[in-house]
């Protein structure tokens, strides 16, 4: 989501940031903040391309699931709340009656005029590997019994802990 709002709008120069991050060079918290800061596109522009976004085919059904079980599903991630709110509350997909009972813990991004406005408040102070919002920490942070938790992931952020 993060790659496809910053390819529409952002300066180029974001992709430097984003190898300097792929190489494992950056720390995904400084690179989401450098790249935001090369952002200009007002909120309608963003939650158009947003509405664009079609969710992974079978979150629903892993909601679902879960919830008949009584399994508690929370989204961790190392983008940004603004992004993941819009795509999962957006009525088509669903998720609606599901959702109340999920956390998110992400990055937080506002608006402000053409501008956004990266933070970080799932964690004052950046982890070891310079995460934007750790997602070992914010396990640790949800499952404070330790119970046994299931990890689902595809992306690089996910990988690299
Ligand atoms: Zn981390």
């Amino acid at each position: 989501m993060v790659d496809i709002v910053l390819e529409a709008y952002a300066d180029p120069k974001w992709m430097k940031f984003e190898a300097e991050w792929r190489a494992g060079r950056m720390g995904s918290r400084d690179c989401l903040r450098a790249q935001m800061a090369l952002m200009r596109a007002t909120k309608k522009q963003v939650d158009t391309l947003l509405d664009t976004i079609n969710l992974d085919e079978g979150l629903g059904d892993l909601l679902e699931t879960c919830s008949s079980q009584l399994i508690p599903v929370h989204v961790i991630s190392d983008g940004f709340d603004y992004f993941i709110d819009r795509i999962l509350s957006r009525p088509q997909n669903g998720l609606t009656s599901l959702w109340p009972g999920v956390r998110v813990c992400a990055s937080h991004l506002a608006p402000n005029g053409y501008r956004w406005c990266a933070k970080f408040p799932f964690f004052d102070r950046a982890c070891g590997h310079g995460c934007a919002t750790c997602k070992p920490a914010a396990m640790r942070l949800l499952n404070r019994s330790n119970a046994p938790a299931i990890f689902v992931g595809d992306g690089l952020s996910t990988n690299m802990q």
